[in-house]
């Protein structure tokens, strides 16, 4: 068998992560990305280019089997360059929905069929006014587009001034659309990352628990603590989004669960994801692995836990001062990313080691 080459749009942690798992399977990892960066410390074949390059993308897109992509605010027309002249996997459609909150929550809605927070499009700060006073609970304001780690949000209680809230977040995000989400009072916040096959094969991880710091991840537990129904609920939701979008590839699916547990969709992430990062030691086979199998129509792996309880902890920032320490604890796996400048919240690295159940 001739090594496939798998094609990595975007050069950071998760594509390096990626070639670092496709080693073993004697699968090739071709990186193309606009600067040098983590993907490309550990794999030889590379090529940078803006995102914009067409000819740039078609020529790397010639020279691999199948294209995959480790970030998804990838521009519309670069995922449809790179289809005219290989295997895109996952295709253009899914980052058209999951790029833009209104496409997504339409989506899952619609075709999913699975439940979201209450939300609408609001065009003027008058939208929102009336979107609250209908709800009577606070609402939380997001660009469709653009945001990220909490940028590009903003929490409105009823009583406050709407115009000014409305102000404040158009003005950072000139032209882009803007929802209103009514609040969700959850208990925890969750995720399951999900594959389907080019085969349509779909294999779950088990739910996980997520928790954040400053808007952004900082540790992942598993098992989550959730109840059989509610672990179960999550995984057969999760599997409604991936076929209903015919997607090929590893997602992550964010929800909130209540006290109740019941569950809501919030974000989808059309790959690998953060809160899949304890399936590299937790795990029969790691998320990364499982992409390529996915995007590369091979069996998918055994998504099983290895016996235990494991925990992901990110290293952002400053944080990457506690690795001696790591790398001294007994059952811990430092992942490192290579980055050389540790800027507040940065991901620098993560450890996923075992816990007590
Ligand atoms: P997002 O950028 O949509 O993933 O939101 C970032 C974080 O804000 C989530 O992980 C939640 O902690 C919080 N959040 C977002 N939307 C809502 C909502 N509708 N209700 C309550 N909390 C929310």
């Amino acid at each position: 068998m001739s090594a496939p080459v798998v094609g990595i749009l975007g050069g950071g942690q998760l594509g390096r992560m990626m070639a670092l798992d496709a080693a073993p399977l004697g699968v090739r990892c071709h990186v193309y990305a606009p600067a040098v960066g983590p993907a490309m410390h550990v794999t030889d074949q590379v090529t940078l280019g803006a995102y914009d390059d067409v000819e740039a993308l078609q020529a790397f897109g010639r020279a691999c089997d199948v294209v995959t992509f480790e970030f998804e605010n990838v521009p519309g027309h670069t995922a449809e360059a790179l289809a005219e002249v290989t295997t895109v996997h996952p295709g253009p459609r899914a980052f058209a929905v999951c790029r833009d909150r209104i496409a997504e929550k339409s989506f899952l809605r619609d075709e999913a069929g699975v439940q979201t927070a209450p939300w609408a499009p609001m065009t003027a700060a008058g939208d929102v006014a009336a979107f609250l006073a209908a709800r009577g609970t606070p609402v939380v304001l997001k660009t469709a587009q653009l945001g990220y780690d909490g940028k590009g949000q903003r929490i409105v209680r009823p009583g406050d001034d709407v115009d000014a809230a409305w102000d404040a977040l158009t003005a950072g995000f000139p032209g882009v659309a803007i929802i209103a989400e009514g609040f969700v009072d959850f208990a925890w916040e969750g995720s399951v990352v999900i594959a389907r096959s080019a085969t349509g094969e779909v294999r779950a991880y088990e739910l996980v628990r997520n928790t954040h710091r400053d808007h952004i991840l900082h540790t992942t537990d598993v098992p989550a603590g959730a109840t059989r129904g509610v672990a179960e609920a999550a995984e057969e939701l999760a599997r409604q989004v991936v076929d209903a979008l015919d997607y090929v590839g590893v997602m992550g699916v964010e929800m909130f669960v209540g006290a109740d547990g019941s569950l809501a969709v919030n974000e989808l992430a059309p790959r690998v994801h953060n809160s899949g990062h304890w399936t590299q030691d937790g795990a029969v086979t790691s998320q990364f692995e499982q992409h390529l199998r996915a995007v590369l129509g091979w069996p998918l792996g055994d998504p099983s836990r290895r016996p235990g309880a494991w925990r992901m902890v990110n290293l952002l920032g400053d944080d990457v001062d506690t690795v001696p320490t790591w790398i001294g604890t007994a059952g811990a796996h430092v992942h490192l990313y290579g980055k050389a400048q540790a800027r507040p919240g940065r991901k620098m690295g993560h450890v996923n080691h075992p816990v007590e159940a």
